[in-house]
């Protein structure tokens, strides 16, 4: 039993889980999640490469490159790669749904100074009330003639949506519907303490404001600078998130959870990450006629429409570039078949107290392991083939599976899946680990999930050119 559901020792378990939480602290924001895989990536050894400049590829060894430093590819080169041979992919996404600052977020009523925030993807915003948040993201500043990209994360609450009392509003526990304009604006300071502070009060108001320094008040301006070492003038725009300041952290009795901001989708990145770093560490590599890839897109919450998201061009042209053969022009075209996807994210356990969500025989559970997505209607993109592949790799590697399909009078969420599939013509599964809460800004996964997915993706890496041989479907 214990090795069926676990994976592991209780240790390796709680281990896993806390590295993960480690990863998931410092992922504030789509450009702090690649911030922290390029880290990872330069401590296991993997060379970083740009998409404009000229490659010169070698067997067995290990790059990266990022797109607008929101998305971020990985791979490691088989020893026995040749072109037109396949890639073993896994892909995720590094954007999570959160609010974000207004390009003239100043704001002031009843002497609040308050700042204006964009609703960014589909969170259950009724949880970004009543938390102590901060500001995380990337500031573009220019500085000696240069115009520079730099990430900030101010590490100390200083903004709050309040809870209207209870006593306002009698019907808040029947129906919470905050309105996302008027009701979602946090406090970042009052004015009077803003002039005791100052000696001046913020004034102007944002739609006049010329400058990037007067769009924002000066509290939110001090704040910034201060933490990157500029002056307001050299502000230039900013793409900056709102984050709750409490970390992730272990719960539950026994300590079998990960209580978590990010869950979706940090939890696949770092498995994906992790599997990838791990299976380069033996002697596999060397031996793999396939390229090992992780593919971590940013804009999934939205649609992945942009140009670092998975509907961009950013994953054709990695691959064919790759793939690019004098001697044999048709080597990218003969490489996709050969090739399989991942796409890693998460899913919904059965809630205990909305059990009637998920159909009887489809209710993924904790610790059970990672969920295979069924969905004939192509919100997900696996097949019976895919499906095949990813339990046979699993077999080998003693990881349990769980399947799930949504109920016919249910919605049903969608993932990179079917995106990739379409536009790369590559047998894709999906899957993930299950969580609850998803969407909230705190989730709620088990431990033993993210020792689960590390080893299924890394088994992945190393098995799968060895299970595609056995399939017999072209
Ligand atoms: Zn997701």
């Amino acid at each position: 039993m214990q090795s069926l559901i676990m994976s592991g020792s209780k240790e390796a378990v709680r281990a896993a889980a806390n590295e993960f939480v480690q990863f998931v602290n410092k992922g504030v924001s789509p450009y702090h999640v690649v911030e922290e895989c390029r880290r990872r990536l330069l401590e296991a050894g993997f060379i970083e490469l740009k998409e404009a400049e000229k490659w010169e590829i070698k067997p067995t060894s290990k790059y990266f490159l990022t797109r607008n430093f929101s998305s971020l590819i990985a791979f490691a080169v088989g020893g026995c790669y040749r072109p037109g041979n396949g890639f073993s992919m896994i892909g995720a996404h590094t954007d999570s749904p959160c609010l974000r600052v207004k390009p003239r977020s100043k704001k002031t009523k009843q002497g609040c100074l308050q700042v204006g925030v964009e609703c960014y993807g589909g969170g259950i915003w009724n949880t970004w009330f009543d938390r102590d948040l901060t500001i995380a993201g990337r500031v573009m500043v220019k500085s000696e003639g240069k115009l520079m990209h730099r990430l900030v994360h101010v590490p100390r609450p200083l903004l709050r949506i309040p809870h209207l009392a209870i006593h306002l509003q009698r019907d808040i526990n029947d129906s919470f519907g905050p309105n996302k304009e008027n009701h979602l604006v946090p406090i970042i300071a009052t004015a009077v303490q803003e002039e005791l502070e100052t000696g001046s009060a913020s004034s102007g108001d944002a739609c006049s404001a010329a400058t990037t320094a007067e769009k924002h008040h000066p509290a939110l301006v001090t704040v910034l600078c201060s933490e990157l070492g500029v002056e307001p003038q050299s502000l230039l725009d900013f793409e900056l998130c709102l984050a709750d300041t409490q970390p992730a952290a272990l719960g539950g009795v026994y300590q079998e959870f990960i209580y978590s901001p990010r869950l979706d989708n940090l939890h696949s990145c770092y498995c994906a990450l992790q599997g990838l770093v791990e299976s380069c560490s033996g002697d596999s590599l060397a031996n793999d006629t396939n390229v090992r890839m992780i593919t971590l897109y940013d804009n999934e919450e939205v649609g992945s429409e942009s140009a670092q998201g998975a509907q961009s061009n950013l994953t054709e042209l990695i691959l064919s570039r790759l793939s690019s053969s004098s001697s044999n022009l048709t080597a990218f075209q003969q490489a996709a078949p050969l090739s399989f996807m991942i796409s890693a994210d998460m899913a919904h356990a059965v809630h205990p107290n909305y059990q009637e969500k998920h159909d009887e025989n489809h209710r993924p559970a904790f610790h059970k392991g990672p969920v295979i997505k069924f969905n004939s209607n192509q919100r997900y993109a696996t097949t019976a083939v895919t499906a095949s592949v990813i339990r046979e790799v699993a077999g080998q590697v003693g990881v349990p599976l769980q399947d799930v399909m949504v109920r016919n009078d249910s919605p049903c969420g969608t993932t990179i899946g079917p995106i990739l599939a379409a536009r790369l013509g590559i047998p894709v599964v999906d899957i993930g680990a299950p969580q609850l809460s998803m969407h909230s800004i705190r989730e709620m996964c088990c431990t033993s999930s993210v020792l689960q997915s590390t080893t299924l993706f890394k088994g992945f890496f190393e098995l799968f050119p060895s299970v595609r041989s056995t399939l017999v479907v072209d």
